[in-house]
């Protein structure tokens, strides 16, 4: 039996009052709070092991790169990748936004031809398709039309069903025999709703395309195993795993990421530069790790990975499904909507909600005041806010430190909101 009040207790911030209330943290699909051990990580390497690295002969430098590859090796654990020197499958990128960007370049790069024969796989041009679904991230939309923009492949994607999630009916009609890349989130950051991605894959390798996984919304509140679930390439953050800002991972299927050509030039991605030839890359994960890395930041997510698989991921899962239904009562509310599955079936505690009469910064600002942390706005997600007739919600979402407790306040607040501000 996990104790969730011990975890509670081991971050910090949590330890503190908010408008003299004390605070309940329900904004962790945003960002996490971190473990003392994570913080304790960071600044443990600063004290004792700061060197750059994969250079140098010092032995400051030799200890770095191994702390930084026993991180990449953890991170890889918690997903299911391979991390065996010459096998790795997680390469380390600025965050989820960055990984995706880097897809989309290498992809863009692949169609100038770059990356030779092996890269022809990733080779977009007009009549091609990229397809997306209504569910994304604008951080998926964006880089992915930019790139049928920069190719002229055709830009499609997959509809959502009433309650917002990801339609897997119609997959033949939408992925057809011209579609190269598919891109789509497992988790809904707004929805909460956790994609059916196993058809999906399916169908987009049954046409001979390539799979991409947001998986920022997975990765801190599931156990996924990227071999099992058969994706090519998943890209995420750190800092929603209970790990640092500015750092991410990107997984690519080991064959994948050895076909791609890199996106990002520099030093530490090159074997042999010359002035008057092409150069020559290093393998991956190196080809796409140019210019010095975040290592204390890395190798702190590697202690949040190695913290994560010590509670145990299916304990955390058990854990917040107790939670997601209790922020569901939400929807008991009278005049409160929630903007997702209403059954806590497939689902994570990411509760997106619309108090009729109340826009949602009002509804923010009321809440803040009894010392509760939720987000509005529309979540970087404005199709999904379309899709239900709106253009921004608020929503509450649990993290491992979170307790039924702290829904019930949210519940309690919610309910007076609309009296508050004498919604009609
Ligand atoms: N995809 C999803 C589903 C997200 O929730 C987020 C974070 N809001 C991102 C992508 C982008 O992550 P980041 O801002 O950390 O790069």
């Amino acid at each position: 039996m996990v104790d969730f009040e011990a975890i509670r207790e081991e971050f910090p911030i949590l330890n503190q009052r908010i408008h003299g209330h004390p605070l309940v943290y329900l904004d962790s699909a945003a960002t996490s709070q971190k473990p003392q051990c994570v913080i304790d990580a960071e600044s443990e390497f600063y004290r004792t092991i700061n060197a750059g690295v994969h250079r140098g002969a010092h032995e400051l430098a030799a200890r770095s790169t191994t702390a930084f590859e026993e991180a990449r090796a953890k991170v890889a654990r918690l997903v299911g990748a391979n991390y065996e020197e010459g096998r790795e499958e997680v390469v380390v990128t600025a965050g989820a936004t960055a990984g995706l960007n880097l897809l989309a370049t290498a992809f863009g790069n692949a169609s100038l031809g770059r990356g030779g024969e092996a890269a022809k796989r990733f080779a977009l041009g007009p009549g091609d398709e990229i397809v997306v679904s209504e569910a994304e991230h604008h951080s998926v939309l964006l880089p992915f039309q930019e790139l049928a923009a920069r190719t002229g492949a055709t830009f499609k994607w997959i509809g959502l069903t009433e309650d917002g999630r990801v339609r897997t009916d119609n997959l033949d009609e939408v992925i057809t025999e011209r579609t190269k890349v598919v891109a789509v989130t497992h988790v809904g950051n707004t929805t909460g709703a956790i994609t059916d991605i196993a058809p999906i894959i399916r169908r987009t390798h049954e046409v001979g395309g390539v799979f991409v996984l947001d998986a920022c919304q997975s990765v801190p509140h599931l156990k996924v195993d990227f071999h099992a679930l058969d994706v090519d390439f998943a890209a995420w953050s750190a800092h929603k795993m209970y790990g640092p800002t500015g750092v991410g991972f990107l997984y690519g299927r080991r064959e994948l990421l050895e076909a791609l050509p890199p996106a990002s030039f520099g030093g530490s991605m090159v074997e042999l530069a010359w002035m008057d030839k092409p150069a020559q890359y290093m393998e991956p994960p190196a080809r796409f790790e140019a210019g010095t890395q975040p290592v204390a930041q890395v190798v702190a997510a590697g202690v949040a990975a190695e913290w994560l698989m010590n509670i145990g991921m299916e304990n955390l899962e058990a854990h917040e499904r107790t939670i997601a239904a209790e922020l569901l009562k939400l929807g008991d509310i009278d005049g409160i909507r929630i903007l997702g599955p209403n059954e806590n079936e497939n689902r994570i505690g990411t509760v997106a909600f619309d108090v009729k009469g109340v826009h949602p910064h009002d509804v923010g600002q009321f809440i803040d005041a009894q010392g509760i942390a939720i987000r509005v706005g529309h979540h970087c997600a404005q199709p999904v806010h379309r899709h239900f007739g709106l253009f921004a919600s608020n929503r509450a979402s649990s993290g491992i430190y979170n307790s039924v407790d702290d829904a019930k306040a949210l519940i309690e607040a919610a309910s007076r909101v609309r009296a508050f501000f004498k919604a009609e």
